[in-house]
């Protein structure tokens, strides 16, 4: 069965849209996102624009800022710490990439907990890996509606994850953990080590996030797993994910495409992220 991302998408933005008009129509006002920008990168235009289309849709209001290529360090946290300040302002990201000179954990620490819409600063990361998360990095939890999605008990499944990033491998890691999965992460020293083929054909669930096209085979994918395809490549001209989907279809008992499987989930979990941060800020 193939994962369908924008039908799930959807679903959720329906379920926060309803949300949303309860909130205002109780508070007065709806949540509110600010995301710093800096320089003018087109696959971040691409998932900015997703972005404004889901606030949009969900009625939380977008302001987009734009920050010069040669902005300084210091420009970007008193920013930063005026946005904090805004009682306006539910929301505050940036989005990646940066220029060599910022330093993005830097800049990214700064933005308030409760306000830390991606679920990226120490304090947030922190308080998953305590095992009390309140607003999770959206990749993994996009990954995680997806798994919800299948229906399948999670509890003592083999869970392969592929790539150790801090916005997806990790924290999903931790998400999976509270699950009662068993967890291995693997990465570029399972694959230099030749031991990436043997892992991936424990996996009951199979997670790739790496950005490198046929990774994983189809042949490896053990009958009946879920694949959850994370990856983004370009291959002469085309969009396509770490896994080898065709053959990888033919084995998996559900599997997401790509694109259309993480991607859309993706966004809708940001404009979750910033409810979240708003019941959390007005306390309630
Ligand atoms: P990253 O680029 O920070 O890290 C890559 C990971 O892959 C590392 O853990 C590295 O050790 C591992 N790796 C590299 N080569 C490998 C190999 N040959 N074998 C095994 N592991 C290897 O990762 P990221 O930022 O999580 O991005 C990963 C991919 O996911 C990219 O393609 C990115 O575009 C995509 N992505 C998609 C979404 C979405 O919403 N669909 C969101 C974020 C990232």
């Amino acid at each position: 069965m193939i994962l369908d991302g924008k039908k799930l998408a959807q679903k959720i933005k329906e379920g926060l849209k309803a949300e949303v008009v309860a909130l205002k129509t109780k508070y007065g006002v709806v949540p509110k996102i600010v995301n710093i920008m800096v320089g003018e990168n087109p696959d971040s235009s691409a998932y900015m624009n997703s972005q404004r289309k889901a606030a949009g849709f969900v009625g939380i209001d977008y302001e987009l800022m734009s920050l010069p290529l040669d902005v300084t360090q210091e420009h970007l946290c008193s920013l930063i710490l005026a946005l904090n300040e805004d009682d306006r302002v539910t929301g505050v990201m940036i989005t990646k990439p940066v220029p060599a000179h910022i330093h993005f954990s830097d800049a990214a620490n700064l933005i308030e907990l409760n306000k830390d819409i991606e679920g990226i600063n120490a304090a947030n990361i922190g308080n998953l890996l305590l095992g009390n998360p309140t607003l999770i990095p959206c990749t993994a939890a996009a990954v995680m509606e997806h798994l919800k999605s299948t229906g399948v008990d999670l509890s003592g499944k083999e869970v392969v994850i592929i790539g150790d990033s801090q916005i997806v491998g990790k924290p999903l890691s931790l998400l999976l953990l509270r699950e009662l999965a068993t967890v291995t992460v693997c990465h570029i020293g399972t694959s230099r080590a030749g031991k990436l083929a043997e892992h991936v054909e424990q996996a009951d669930v199979l997670i790739v996030a790496v950005g490198k096209a046929a990774l994983v085979k189809g042949s490896w994918i053990k009958p009946g797993a879920i694949v959850i395809d994370v990856g983004i490549n370009e291959v002469n001209g085309k969009i396509v994910g770490d896994v080898d989907f065709e053959d990888a279809q033919k084995r998996a008992a559900f599997i997401t495409p790509v694109p259309g499987g993480v991607g859309p989930v993706t966004s809708v979990m940001l404009m979750r992220n910033s409810i979240e941060a708003f019941k959390l800020i007005i306390g309630v």
